[in-house]
C-alpha cells in the first residue's frame, strides 16, 4: 500500500483547527458589555459590583498594567436556542499560549457569589443546559490586567514588573463577548481526534496500531461534511469507536493523574495578585469537580488556602466541601512551596509545622507527602525534617531541569545527611503543568527509568505557575486514555493513593545519598541580596524572640506575669515562611515583590526587636538598676555569658593591636592571630599563633574582591552560566587604607572604587577571638556583573563542608565527574569549612548563601591552594531591571585554626549579636543547658498548644556521635520526644532518658530531637 501517512496527518490538523473546533460553538449573539476601572488597587467585590459602568465594545482597549476593571455582561438567550446548551464566551483579549501570564478574570453573579475564573484556556461560562430560551443573562467580571512579563522574546528587561514604573498604556483589547450554543457532540469529536492524532504521532511507524488509528481517523474525516460539521459529527465519532475501545497492553505504564495548578505565591505578579489567582483557579476546580465525577484535584501551600478563606469565603466553602469528599486534596503540608536551599533549620521545620497544622485544623487531613514540584534543589537536611514532620514521601520534578546530568531514577529512596531515607518520586512527565497531550503521556512512559521493577508514575495535570488549573478538555482526554492501546493508562488518583501503590510495587528501590542539587538556577543563591538578608535577619530575630519570651514567661513571677506572644509569633513566622516561597527568597520575582519584601522584613525586624526588648527588660528587672547584662542567644557560651542566658560580660584577653608596615599596609595582632593587610588592602597573611600555621596560600592574597561579567543565556535572575569565570577583574585599586585601635579592637579600613560602584571594607580583630571579622559596604551600580570575595587557602583537601539544615554536607573541591563539575556554585548556610587532618579553617557569613570552591596546585612548592569565594552581589536585569542596585552591607569572618565545632559556633555567633540591657538582676540563668558542644539547641519556645510546656530542639552538629546531659533551671516534671508538630513521637531513634531531673541524650551524627519539657507546677 502507498504510504499516505503525512497526507492524512496534515488533513487532520487542518480540519480540526479550521472546521471542527470552530463548530463547537455554531451559533452566537453578542452580549452587552459595560466597564468600570478601579482607580488604584483592587477594590472589595461589593464596591466593584456597585460601581457605574460605561459601555465598551469588542475591539476596544482596556486594562492599564496591574489595573482592575469590572465588566458587566448582559443579554438574552434567543428563543430559538430552547433545548440546547448555552454558554457565555468571554475573551478579554487572551493569548491562548499564556494561561496565567496574562489578563485574567473572576466571574460573579449579581449577588456577588463567584462563578468561575476566566483565562486563555477557560473562556466559557455555562448558562443553561438545556436552555429554555429567553433567559436573561447578567454576569460581572473582575478583570485583572496583569501585564505579560515573560514574552515571546523572554528575559528582556521590562518596567512592567512594578506598578510604580509600569505606566498606564492599556494592555488588552476585548476579543469576544458572546452568548453561544455549545455543541457537545462536536466538542467530543474534537477530543477523540486530538487524542488519536497525538497518540498516532507517538506510535512506531512500523507497528500496526499506528496504521489502524490512521485509517480510522481518515474514515472519520471522510464522514464529516465540512459544510455541516454539526450534522455529521456523530457519524464521524462512530468511525472512531473501535480504535478508542482497544485496551492498553498489560505492560502499559500507569499514570496517576492529579488535577493541579502549581500557583507561584508570587513571581511575575505581586503577592496580592496571587490571592486572586488562587480564588479564580480554585473556583474553576471546585466547579470541574462537580461536573466530572472521576476528577481529583490537589493543591499545596496552606497559605493559599488561608488566602481563600480570608478573601473569598464562598469559594472556600466549596473547597471545604470538596475536601470533605476526598476529591479536593490538600497536598504537601508546607506553609508554601518554599525554597529549600536557604531557609534555616528552624524555618524549614516550621514550613511543615504551619502547613500540616493548617490542614489538620481546617480539614482534619494529615499529609504524608512533601510536594515541591518546582523548588530549585533539595538539601541533604530535608529528609530528616520531612520525617520529623510525620511525613514520608517527596515529590518533585525539578531535577529534570538539570543542565548536564540526567538523574538515574524516577522512584528511589533519598537519604539525607543523617541517614534518614524518604521514598521519593520524580514524575517522568517532567512537568507540573501536564495538559494530557499524547506527547507528554508517551514521554512519561518512555522516560520512566524504573521500568521492569515499577510501573506507576504521577502526572500533575493543569495550567500552573500563574494558575488556571485543569480544563474540561484535559479531563476529556484523560478519560479516553484510561485504557487505550498504545498509550500509558491514565487514572485520576490522589497523591497518597499513588505513593501507596508506588511503594508497594517497589519495596527495594535504589538509594540516592546527599543533596538533590539542581544543575540550574544557581544564581538564586545570590540575586536580590536584601530579600535574602531580610530572611536571615528574621530567622535570627525569631530565634531570639522565642528564646527570651519563653525565658520571661517561665521566669517572671506572679506579681509581674509576662504573657508569651503566641499570636504575634505565629503571624510573624507565617510571614517569614511566605517569603521563603521559591520565587521570593531566591530573588526571581518582579521588582514589586522584592520592594514589598524589603519593607515587610523591616517591619518584622522592628516588631521582633520590640518583643525581644520587652522580654529582656522583664528578665533584667526594672531599668536603671545600673548593671549591664549581656544577653547571649547563641547556643554556645561567650564572654563568660552562658548560652541562652544573661550575665555581666567579662574578658581578660589583651587588646588587639595594629602596626603600620614599611611600604604600606598594617599588621593586626591579638595574641591568637597575626594578620597582615598589605598596601593593596588585601590579606597577605593570617597566622594562627598557637600553631604558627599560615592560612593564606603562598603567592595569594585573601579577601580579594573579584568582578565577573554575568549575562546568562536564559533566566537572568536565576542563572549564572559557567562561562562567567572566563573573564575576571581583580579589584586591587585602593582609594584609602587606614587603621585604628579602640575599645580593645584593631581595625583596618579599605576603600575602593570600580565601575560605577564603591566598596568600603573593615577588617577587625577583637580581644580573645580567633577570628577576623570582615564588614563590607558596597554601593552597587553595576549591570550584569557578579561580585565575589575570594579566600585562597593553604589547605589540601578533596572535599569541604557547607552548613545546611541541622548539619553540614560535603562537596568535592575537584571536578572529576560531570556531577562534580556541575556544582560550580553552591549553597551554604552560615559556614564553609575545610581542613587537613588536625587543622582547618572556616569562613562564616551572616547572610551570603552562594559560594564556590576550587583548587589549584602551586608550581613552586607543590602545595594545594583551595579557594573559597563568597558570592556577594549580582546585577541581572530580568525580571527586575534594577536588581540589587544601591547600598548593601555584608558581614563575613575568617576563622583560622577552626575545627568543625568552631565553624558551627562562629556561624551562630555572626547572626546573633550580644544584646546589652541595664537592670537589677545579677544574671539570667538559661532555661536549658547542654554539656556537650556538638549538641546544639536550635530552638527554645513555648509549646504551641499553650500548655506552658517548653519545647527545645537539639541536634548533633558535628557529624559524629554525641552523648550529653540537658539540664533545666526549672524543676522538670517530664520530658517527651516529639515530632516537629510537638506531638509525642516514637520516631526518635537517639536515646532520650530522664534521670536525676535532667534529660540524657545520645544522638547519631546530625540527629535531630524535639523535646517537650514539662515544668513541675
Ligand atoms: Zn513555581
Amino acid at each position: 500500500m502507498h504510504d499516505d501517512r503525512t497526507l492524512v496527518e496534515s488533513r487532520l490538523k487542518r480540519v480540526l483547527e479550521e472546521r471542527i473546533l470552530p463548530a463547537v460553538y455554531p451559533e452566537s449573539v453578542p452580549l452587552e458589555v459595560g466597564i468600570w476601572t478601579a482607580p488604584g488597587e483592587p477594590v472589595p467585590v461589593a464596591e466593584g459590583l456597585a460601581a457605574p459602568r460605561t459601555p465598551i465594545a469588542v475591539g476596544d482597549a482596556w486594562g492599564a498594567p496591574w489595573g482592575t476593571s469590572w465588566l458587566t455582561v448582559s443579554g438574552t438567550v434567543p428563543q430559538a436556542w430552547a433545548g440546547r446548551t448555552v454558554e457565555a464566551l468571554i475573551d478579554l483579549g487572551f493569548d491562548a499560549n499564556m494561561p496565567g501570564f496574562q489578563c485574567e478574570g473572576l466571574v460573579y453573579r449579581p449577588d456577588g457569589s463567584p462563578v468561575k475564573g476566566l483565562n486563555p484556556r477557560n473562556q466559557w461560562v455555562r448558562i443553561a443546559a438545556p436552555a429554555a430560551g429567553g433567559e436573561q443573562v447578567l454576569l460581572h467580571v473582575e478583570a485583572a490586567a496583569n501585564p505579560v512579563i515573560l514574552d515571546y522574546h523572554p528575559f528582556l528587561p521590562t518596567e512592567l514588573g512594578d506598578k510604580e514604573t509600569s505606566g498606564d498604556r492599556p494592555q488588552y483589547k476585548l476579543a469576544r463577548m458572546d452568548l453561544a450554543v455549545f455543541d457537545d457532540t462536536v466538542w467530543q469529536l474534537s477530543l477523540d481526534l486530538e487524542v488519536l492524532g497525538e497518540l498516532m504521532a507517538e506510535l512506531p511507524v512500523d507497528g500496526a496500531r499506528r496504521w489502524e488509528v490512521l485509517r480510522a481517523v481518515e474514515r472519520a474525516l471522510d464522514a464529516i461534511d465540512l459544510q455541516d460539521v454539526n450534522g455529521t459529527a456523530a457519524a464521524a465519532r462512530s468511525e472512531l469507536t473501535a480504535v478508542l475501545a482497544a485496551p492498553a497492553v498489560p505492560s502499559a505504564h500507569r499514570i496517576s493523574a492529579i488535577g493541579h495548578a502549581h500557583i507561584d505565591s508570587a513571581w511575575l505578579w505581586p503577592l496580592r495578585e496571587t490571592v486572586r489567582k488562587v480564588a479564580r483557579t480554585t473556583a474553576n476546580m471546585t466547579a470541574l469537580l462537580e461536573d466530572e465525577p472521576e476528577f481529583r484535584y490537589t493543591m499545596s501551600q496552606a497559605q493559599q488556602y488561608a488566602w481563600i478563606k480570608e478573601h473569598r469565603p464562598e469559594v472556600y466553602a466549596r473547597v471545604r466541601k470538596a475536601v470533605a469528599e476526598g476529591r479536593f486534596v490538600p497536598a504537601g503540608g508546607m506553609w508554601v512551596e518554599s525554597d529549600t536551599n536557604m531557609p534555616s533549620s528552624e524555618a524549614m521545620a516550621r514550613q511543615f509545622v504551619h502547613g500540616k497544622r493548617f490542614f489538620l485544623e481546617e480539614f482534619g487531613v494529615e499529609n504524608h507527602e512533601a510536594w515541591l514540584p518546582d523548588t530549585f534543589g533539595f538539601t541533604g537536611g530535608l529528609p530528616q525534617i520531612i520525617r520529623n514532620a510525620g511525613s514520608k514521601w517527596l515529590l518533585t520534578q525539578k531535577i529534570s531541569w538539570s543542565q548536564v546530568n540526567r538523574f538515574p531514577h524516577h522512584t528511589f529512596l533519598w537519604e539525607g545527611i543523617d541517614g534518614t531515607r524518604i521514598f521519593t518520586h520524580f514524575p517522568p512527565v517532567d512537568t507540573y503543568n501536564c495538559s494530557m497531550k499524547g506527547s507528554e503521556i508517551a514521554h512519561a512512559a518512555r522516560n520512566f527509568k524504573d521500568k521492569g521493577v515499577a510501573r506507576h508514575s504521577i502526572a500533575p495535570t493543569g495550567w500552573g505557575d500563574g494558575g488556571g488549573g485543569t480544563t474540561r478538555e484535559m479531563v476529556g482526554k484523560a478519560a479516553r486514555m484510561r485504557d487505550l492501546e498504545g498509550s500509558a493508562t491514565v487514572r485520576w488518583e490522589n497523591p497518597a493513593e499513588f505513593f501507596a501503590k508506588a511503594e508497594a510495587e517497589y519495596p527495594d528501590p535504589p538509594v540516592w545519598v546527599g543533596e538533590l542539587y539542581l544543575e540550574l538556577h544557581r544564581a538564586t543563591l545570590t540575586s536580590q541580596a536584601k530579600t535574602k538578608q531580610g530572611n536571615r535577619r528574621s530567622e535570627n530575630l525569631l530565634r531570639e524572640a522565642e528564646l527570651w519570651c519563653s525565658t520571661a514567661a517561665l521566669r517572671t513571677g506572679a506579681e509581674q506575669p509576662y504573657a508569651y506572644p503566641y499570636e504575634q509569633l505565629d503571624r510573624i513566622w507565617k510571614t517569614v515562611l511566605l517569603h521563603q516561597f521559591h520565587d521570593i527568597l531566591p530573588g526571581s520575582s518582579i521588582a514589586w515583590v522584592h520592594r514589598e519584601a524589603e519593607a515587610t522584613y523591616a517591619a518584622l525586624a522592628r516588631e521582633l526587636a520590640e518583643l525581644i526588648d520587652a522580654a529582656q527588660q522583664a528578665l533584667a528587672g526594672s531599668a536603671g538598676g545600673g548593671r549591664e547584662l549581656v544577653f547571649n542567644s547563641a547556643p554556645h557560651a561567650r564572654s563568660a555569658v552562658p548560652a541562652g542566658g544573661a550575665a555581666v560580660a567579662a574578658t581578660d584577653a589583651p587588646a588587639a593591636t595594629v602596626t603600620p608596615l614599611d611600604g604600606g599596609g598594617f599588621t593586626l595582632r591579638n595574641g591568637l592571630l597575626e594578620v597582615v593587610v598589605d598596601a593593596d588592602g588585601l590579606i597577605g597573611s593570617a597566622v594562627e599563633l598557637a600553631t604558627g600555621r599560615e592560612t593564606v596560600a603562598p603567592g595569594s592574597r585573601a579577601n580579594l574582591l573579584q568582578l565577573h561579567p554575568d549575562f546568562p543565556n536564559m533566566w537572568d535572575a536565576w542563572d549564572v552560566d559557567q562561562f562567567y569565570r572566563n573573564t575576571v577583574t581583580d579589584l586591587t585599586g585602593v582609594d584609602s587604607l587606614t587603621a585604628t585601635a579602640a575599645d580593645g579592637r584593631a581595625e583596618v579600613r579599605i576603600a575602593r572604587s570600580f565601575g560605577s560602584s564603591t566598596v568600603v571594607q573593615t577588617l577587625t580583630l577583637r580581644p580573645g577571638e580567633q577570628r577576623l571579622d570582615i564588614d563590607t559596604e558596597v554601593d552597587w551600580h553595576e549591570t550584569e556583573k557578579f561580585l565575589k570575595a575570594a579566600f585562597p587557602l593553604d589547605v589540601h583537601t578533596e572535599r569541604y563542608a557547607a552548613e545546611t539544615q541541622f548539619g553540614h554536607l560535603y562537596r568535592p573541591t575537584h571536578t572529576n565527574t560531570s556531577w562534580d563539575a556541575a556544582k560550580f556554585e553552591a549553597c551554604n548556610h552560615r559556614f564553609v569549612h575545610l581542613d587537613e587532618p588536625g587543622w582547618g579553617v572556616a569562613l562564616v557569613t551572616a547572610s551570603t548563601y552562594g559560594h564556590d570552591v576550587t583548587r589549584s596546585v602551586r608550581a613552586d612548592d607543590g602545595g594545594t591552594t583551595t579557594t573559597v569565594r563568597f558570592s556577594l552581589l549580582r546585577a541581572p536585569r530580568f525580571p527586575d531591571p534594577k536588581t540589587d542596585q544601591g547600598l548593601h552591607r555584608f558581614r563575613h569572618a575568617l576563622v583560622p585554626g577552626a575545627a568543625i565545632g568552631d565553624a558551627v559556633r562562629e556561624g551562630y555567633r555572626i547572626g546573633l549579636p550580644e544584646r546589652r540591657v541595664t537592670g537589677t538582676a545579677e544574671r539570667v540563668a538559661p532555661l536549658v543547658e547542654v554539656d556537650h558542644d556538638a549538641l546544639v539547641v536550635s530552638a527554645v519556645k513555648l509549646a504551641d498548644d499553650r500548655s506552658g510546656d517548653l519545647v527545645v530542639r537539639v541536634y548533633e552538629a558535628g557529624g559524629g556521635r554525641a552523648r550529653g546531659r540537658l539540664s533545666t533551671s526549672f524543676p522538670l516534671a517530664g520530658a517527651v520526644p516529639c515530632d516537629l508538630l510537638e506531638r509525642p513521637w516514637d520516631g526518635t531513634r537517639g536515646e532520650v532518658t530522664v534521670e536525676d531531673g535532667a534529660v540524657h541524650l545520645a544522638l547519631r551524627p546530625f540527629e535531630l530531637v524535639t523535646l517537650r519539657l514539662s515544668p513541675a507546677r
